[in-house]
């Protein structure tokens, strides 16, 4: 391989929106066999907006709405995006990677999130199950807000799949790679993600901690790795792949952690990286 070359080829990607971390980058990109993508703000706009608010024990509607808008406050997720605003009234805030928030709202301890996690946290999820599951079916994420350890409310949020995600996965497999979907999100959500993209493969439900255990359990099978994501809950994993590959529009952790970076947040850059690390290395050899 000749640098000269390498530059020429970095030179390139950056003209089409793909940075190069170094001229190693380009062998490695050539060698990857399976893509696994992230879902929301990968594959989908990460712009999540509410569907649907169920309330349990009670409390209006507009009561759940309120207290998780308060309790959401200070959260860079997306589901925030979808529930956050009104005046700043929530104390204690913290954030808990892959499962919610939790905040003092008028007193009160609020908890916001995925079911799971605040079954973990003692919250007696039962009186939520339905409503949890039919946003699930419908695929949409559902998010469960609690009040000092009652579950009150349900809230059903979603986003779209970006303009290019069917058809950045089409490109994939022209290339002869293959796709795989890897979220924290739950099943149903991830399943309709992954039929209006064509994605065969996927793993749902994990946390940061499963996502890392997800790809090093695909290179220990022989697959040549990349990841793609956008979040500080994908940084483990980008490092830990043999390529990773960050949305530009993306957290700074992701950024830092990724060999390459798509500059336009259109995830069909992924196949023009390929295709250019084919074309250099070939060129070279
Ligand atoms: P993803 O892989 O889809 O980006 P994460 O690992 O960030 O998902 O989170 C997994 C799940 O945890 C989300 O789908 C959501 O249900 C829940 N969750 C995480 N952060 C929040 C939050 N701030 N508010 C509500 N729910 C959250
Ligand atoms: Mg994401």
């Amino acid at each position: 391989a000749t640098p000269t070359a390498l530059l020429v080829g970095t030179g390139r990607g950056a003209q089409l929106g793909v940075l190069i971390r170094g001229p190693e980058v380009l062998e490695r990109t050539r060698r990857v066999d399976t893509v696994v993508l992230d879902k929301t703000g990968t594959l989908t706009t990460g712009r999540m907006a509410l569907r649907g608010t169920v309330a349990l024990a009670d409390l209006p509607e507009a009561e759940v709405r309120r207290l998780a808008a308060a309790a959401e406050v200070d959260s860079e997720h997306p589901v925030a995006r979808a529930l956050a605003g009104g005046p700043r009234i929530a104390e204690d805030f913290t954030a808990v990677a892959g499962g919610g928030v939790r905040a003092r709202v008028d007193g009160a301890q609020v908890l916001v999130g995925r079911s799971g996690w605040l079954a973990s946290e003692g919250v007696d999820t039962a009186p939520a199950a339905t409503a949890v599951r039919a946003a699930e079916e419908d695929g949409a994420t559902a998010v469960v807000v609690a009040r000092d350890g009652v579950a009150v409310g349900v809230l059903a949020v979603g986003d779209a799949p970006r303009a290019g995600a069917a058809e950045a996965v089409a490109r994939l497999r022209t290339l002869g790679l293959d796709p795989v979907l890897l979220t924290g999100d739950a099943e149903g959500p991830a399943a309709a993600v992954a039929a209006a993209t064509g994605i065969g493969t996927v793993f749902a439900g994990e946390s940061p901690a499963g996502k890392l255990a997800r790809i090093r359990a695909l290179q220990e099978s022989g697959r040549v790795v990349a990841m793609v994501g956008d979040g500080v809950n994908d940084a483990a994993a980008l490092a830990a792949a043999d390529l990773g590959i960050a949305m530009g529009g993306g957290t700074d952790a992701a950024g830092a952690a990724a060999d390459l970076v798509l500059v336009r947040d259109d995830p069909t850059l992924v196949a023009t990286a390929v295709r250019l690390s084919r074309a250099t290395l070939s060129i070279i050899r």
